[in-house]
């Protein structure tokens, strides 16, 4: 009778080992090199994320150091496990190394021991687990690690130019209970005329925002000196006060700098920031100093809301409503521009028509949208097999049978397939540091993570 506690048990120790082996590499993106499309990190973690499955017994493959694959089993069938060896860089100020695995209080520390080099190869474990077990593998199990994930989906989609789609799957790089939607993305510039040549203060530029899917929590206008400055100083004071947010003011001989702030937050959950180019668009439009056709469109088609209401786009299903937000703001030679991040419904069917309606109402407000990208969204039935069988290796696996599949608003690689969730190892209300300084996952996580990934092999086999 296969004993999965003690398998998993066994097995831990050579898991946490190969964690810390591939925890080593920093395999943040570099420059692209001959035959490293990624640069030196990512490529070296691909070398020694192949010799880990080789030793674990794994068929492998290098797709050009774009992507890797181990694979155990035979048959028609095409079981895909994705995760990714690239990580995000590491900033100043850890307390523990963040290439040298460190284990302290049961808790295992370093950049990529939570995102995603940790769960990666707990369900690499996991397939081990399940072949030594003796389980039938009826079909080929395929693990595909990614060297692309942090910084595009480009490592993965290279793989599937080559060997096409997996007939079901899941991705280790989120959270349990398990994600079956996943809002689509659109994103676009926007840009208008900076001032008008009758006003009476000039504006030189605008600059604010650190990225475009973060809810913008500064912005500065840059005005030219004149005699009436001391008038519009007195007026962003009062506008400030008057919404009670924090501002700055500079004035030297050439500019007067008026700079607002917000709060900042995830672009897909704009509801929790305050977004600070959309509150200096309302002061800039309603006062009579300035003349900024940016602005006054801006305040037209955008306004303060975070959901689009204005530009037709307030869409929303029993998932979630549709998310607006414009992140970076500034000027150039051609006049002051945007960036707008949208995270539109999981189950609409097609963002088109949508952006062409944005296009017209924005052209009418005299302001030209380009760059517009559309990323699909992801839904897959919560009654299908996947899911159920998923979930119910999730139970299996932890026991918890309060928290249900959730939607999300971001993106993570099961967007690039067609019958693909993404299926743990976070547990819900937990937070591991993922893009922070001293990420961390917790010895018993990674064991209940390796569990219930033996769980979910075995229940895929039967998918
Ligand atoms: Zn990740």
């Amino acid at each position: 009778m296969f004993d999965i506690d003690r398998a998993v048990d066994e097995n831990m120790e050579g898991l946490v080992r190969d964690i810390k082996r591939l925890v080593a590499h920093y395999s943040v993106q570099g420059e692209p090199l001959p035959g490293k499309p990624f640069g030196e990190g990512p490529a070296a973690a691909i070398a020694e994320a192949q010799k880990i499955a080789g030793e674990l017994g794994f068929e492998t493959k290098n797709y050009d150091n774009y992507a890797l694959t181990a694979q155990m089993g035979s048959g028609d069938g095409l079981v895909g496990i994705i995760g990714h060896l690239d990580v995000v860089p590491v900033g100043e100020g850890w307390k523990h190394d963040p290439f040298a695995g460190e284990i302290s209080d049961g808790i295992l520390w370093g950049r990529g021991v939570t995102d995603d080099k940790g769960p990666s190869l707990a369900a690499l474990y996991a397939m081990k687990i399940v072949r030594d077990s003796g389980y039938p593998v009826n079909k080929r199990v395929r693990f595909l690690f990614g060297a692309n994930e942090e910084t595009g989906m480009n490592g993965v989609a290279h793989y599937r130019e080559i060997e096409g789609e997996f007939d079901c799957g899941f991705t280790p790089d989120a959270s349990f209970p398990l994600i079956f939607g996943e809002k689509g993305n659109y994103n676009a510039r926007f840009i208008g005329k900076t001032s008008a040549e009758d006003a009476r203060v000039g504006i030189k530029y605008f600059t604010g925002g650190m990225a475009a899917n973060v809810v913008c929590d500064s912005v500065s206008l840059y005005a030219e000196v004149n005699e009436y400055c001391d008038e519009l100083r007195h007026d962003f004071i009062a506008f400030a006060r008057k919404n009670g947010m924090g501002y700055m003011i500079r004035e030297d001989e050439d500019d007067l700098v008026l700079t607002l702030r917000g709060i900042s937050a995830h672009a897909s959950t704009p509801e929790l920031g305050r977004n600070a180019i959309s509150w200096m668009m309302r002061f800039v439009s309603g006062e009579s100093l300035l003349s900024c056709p940016f602005a006054e469109g801006y305040d037209k088609v955008i306004g303060l809301s975070y959901l689009g209401e204005n530009c037709g786009v307030a869409i929303s299903d029993e998932y979630g409503p549709l998310t607006f937000n414009v992140g970076i703001i500034g000027t150039n030679m051609d006049g002051t521009y945007a960036t707008i991040d949208i995270r539109y419904p999981i189950t609409t069917e097609d963002f088109g028509v949508y952006s062409e309606r944005m296009k017209k109402l924005f052209a009418e407000a005299g302001l030209e949208l380009t760059e517009t990208r559309i990323g699909p969204s992801l839904f897959i039935d919560p009654e299908s097999p996947l899911v159920r069988k998923l979930y119910e290796a999730y139970v299996k696996g932890t026991g918890d049978t309060v928290n249900r599949p959730v939607t999300i608003g971001g993106g993570t690689y099961a967007k690039s397939f067609k019958n693909v969730v993404a299926f743990g190892p976070e547990f819900p209300g937990m937070e591991y540091n993922i893009h922070m300084n001293d990420e961390f996952m917790p010895l018993e996580t990674l064991r209940t993570a390796l569990k219930t990934y033996v769980y979910a092999i075995m229940a895929l086999l039967e998918v």
